[in-house]
């Protein structure tokens, strides 16, 4: 088991961190640029899986927020969805 990352501790320009109901895995929200993470200045939000190191980018942090709760763009975490939504 891993535990949880807190926001402010060592995570640069993290916005917001949530655990994935299906997958159990952390996603973090971060602001691209404070992330260190390469900024496209089109794209300057962040939504990473702590869990798999998968990073996609959006131009709304409500995009980002959005594809944090559902980190179906995370092959890992796609696989494990899919698996659980399998009857
Ligand atoms: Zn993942």
């Amino acid at each position: 088991m891993t535990s949880a990352p807190k926001p402010g501790a060592g995570y640069a320009g993290l916005v917001e961190m949530r655990k994935c109901r299906v997958t159990k895995d952390y996603i973090g929200v971060y602001r691209s640029a404070e992330a260190g993470l390469e900024a496209d200045p089109d794209l300057p939000w962040s939504t990473v899986c702590e869990s798999h190191s998968y990073i996609v980018s959006h131009s709304t942090l409500a995009n980002a927020r959005a594809a944090a709760s559902y980190p179906d763009w995370c092959e890992e975490c796609s696989a494990k969805m899919n698996t659980k939504e399998t009857p």
